[in-house]
């Protein structure tokens, strides 16, 4: 399975990933995680990211294509993918598009979890909270910024992927419990 999760900061996306790959036993791919871990571990990727995700604005698309590129390289991701925050714009969709293309390879569904604005910057911010501030991007501002930068850069996937005959829209402002059994019945699994 190669899968895409598609859903705005606040929307489910990670709970909804942890079931998926449990569900088809592929690797979560989440960019949002590999550049905090590359923040963390004080990389030149790390440092050159940083300021982007702090400000809420996106990294630059070849800095992240080019780790994707490695990282679908790597053998767990043979088997296939979820890819969680990733692609964010046209131009990554359009890499990765390639990037498959290139292998032979074939995306099989984009998931796309929705949910309404206030309940977005609702989540978001209780999650802030609950973890004490651990991320840098969880402040009321940048949360905002995050929202309105999806809006605009990220949303046009929908219709890209819908184009495509791949989109799959689920409820996420359902329990999370039915998200995930819709998620399943997108799937067919
Ligand atoms: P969210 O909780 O907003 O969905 P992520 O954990 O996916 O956030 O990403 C956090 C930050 O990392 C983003 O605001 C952005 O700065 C950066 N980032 C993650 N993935 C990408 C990507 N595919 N393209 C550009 N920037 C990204």
């Amino acid at each position: 399975m190669r899968l895409i999760l598609l859903g705005a900061p606040g929307a489910g996306k990670g709970t909804q990933a942890a079931f998926i790959t449990g569900k088809f036993g592929i690797p979560q791919i989440s960019t949002g995680d590999m550049l905090r871990a590359a923040v963390n571990a004080g990389t030149p990727l790390g440092l050159k990211a940083k300021k982007f995700m702090d400000a809420g604005a996106l990294v630059p698309d070849e800095v992240i294509i080019g780790l994707v590129k490695e990282r679908i390289k790597q053998p767990d991701a043979a088997k296939g993918f979820l890819f969680d925050g990733f692609p964010r714009t046209i131009p990554q969709a359009d890499a990765l598009g390639a990037m498959l293309e290139q292998k032979g390879l074939k995306l099989d569904a984009v998931v796309e979890i929705t949910a309404n604005a206030d309940t977005l910057v609702s989540r978001v911010a209780k999650r802030a909270q609950e973890t004490g501030g651990a991320r840098a991007d969880d402040t009321a501002e940048v949360i905002r910024k995050r929202l309105e930068v999806y809006r605009e850069l990220t949303e046009p996937l929908v219709s890209y992927y819908r184009g495509k005959g791949l989109l799959k829209t689920v409820d996420g402002m359902a329990p999370v419990e039915e998200v995930t059994a819709d998620i399943r019945r997108a799937l067919g699994a």
